[in-house]
């Protein structure tokens, strides 16, 4: 089985996020974790080539948007999978709480003016799921606002495919306890605990009403242009790994190639002095 089809959730089908073990490996055994790093470091090698491949095309773009409850690794993902592009094609943006002028517009406004150009690869660390999930949780809009957005947000996704973009969506997914060893892990670290805010510790007694609320955003909007990927996320290595494998997977059945030369090489070889 493909990792996409072994991580994705189905579009339509019953998919609950508390059947899923977020320690668990699906498609890799545990004891072959030096293996995986081994297979990580190709990917990363392979998604260069590739992203070299889309910026030369020059006709459409990739979106990778990365959600999760802090401390489940999005940044560290950032750092691993993605370590081997060029930076020169490649753009990560942070989705923070809205500026008040951003809160002035319509929820996808940030959002839209962030995504790649064709040729180019974006990255979301958090995304326009916030507006379904921090939101709904903290009782920051209406319900009848933010219950309106699944569709929205469906119907922006497909916008973005229609228009050469591949979607690709991740839930790092960590267990409750998994996060209070990385939270406390941080308090501990000189090195980390810069990282370390009262907010996720707010955040973290509200961990119920997140899963139901990313549970409602993960079936509503996994739809088949734009589906979504949970990624058991307790093992690091396990993480990086599967994502690496998705992104490769996706990206070699763009069946990317390197466009003609729009000038006459024979003609240009005969010029030079
Ligand atoms: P890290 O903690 O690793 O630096 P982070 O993404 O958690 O990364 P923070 O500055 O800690 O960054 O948190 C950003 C906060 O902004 C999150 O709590 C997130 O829920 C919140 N946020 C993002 N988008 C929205 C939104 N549309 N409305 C309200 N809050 C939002
Ligand atoms: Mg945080």
């Amino acid at each position: 089985m493909t990792w996409r089809k072994q991580l994705q959730v189905r579009p339509g089908a019953d998919f609950r996020l508390a059947d899923v073990d977020t320690g668990g490996t699906p498609g890799w055994k545990k004891s072959r974790k030096s293996e995986a790093e081994e297979r990580l470091h190709e990917n990363v090698a392979a998604l260069a080539g590739l992203e070299y491949k889309l910026y030369a095309e020059n006709r459409r773009a990739l979106l990778v948007v990365l959600q999760g409850m802090d401390a489940s690794g999005k940044d560290g993902l950032v750092r691993t999978v993605f370590s081997g592009l060029n930076p020169q094609g490649c753009r990560v943006t942070s989705f923070k709480a809205p500026s008040v002028e951003e809160l002035a517009h319509d929820f996808l406004w940030r959002i839209h003016k962030a995504l790649p150009p064709q040729g180019g690869i974006g990255v979301f660390n958090r995304s326009h799921y916030e507006d379904v999930l921090v939101v709904r949780v903290h009782d920051l809009a209406p319900k009848a606002v933010w219950k309106a957005r699944y569709a929205t947000i469906n119907d922006f996704e497909r916008l973005l495919t229609e228009s050469g973009v591949t979607v690709l969506k991740f839930f790092l997914h960590i267990g409750r306890n998994e996060q209070k060893r990385r939270l406390l892990a941080r308090l501990d670290d000189p090195n980390r605990n810069w990282k370390a805010s009262e907010a996720d510790f707010v955040e973290r007694a509200r961990w119920n009403d997140y899963m139901k609320a990313y549970q409602d955003a993960l079936t509503r909007c996994s739809t088949p242009c734009a589906p979504w990927y949970v990624i058991p996320s307790d093992h690091k290595w396990y993480r990086s790994l599967a994502v690496s494998e998705i992104l490769r997977e996706t990206m070699e059945e763009m069946r990317l190639k390197f466009p003609p030369p729009l000038a006459d090489i024979a003609a240009l070889r005969r010029k030079i002095k």
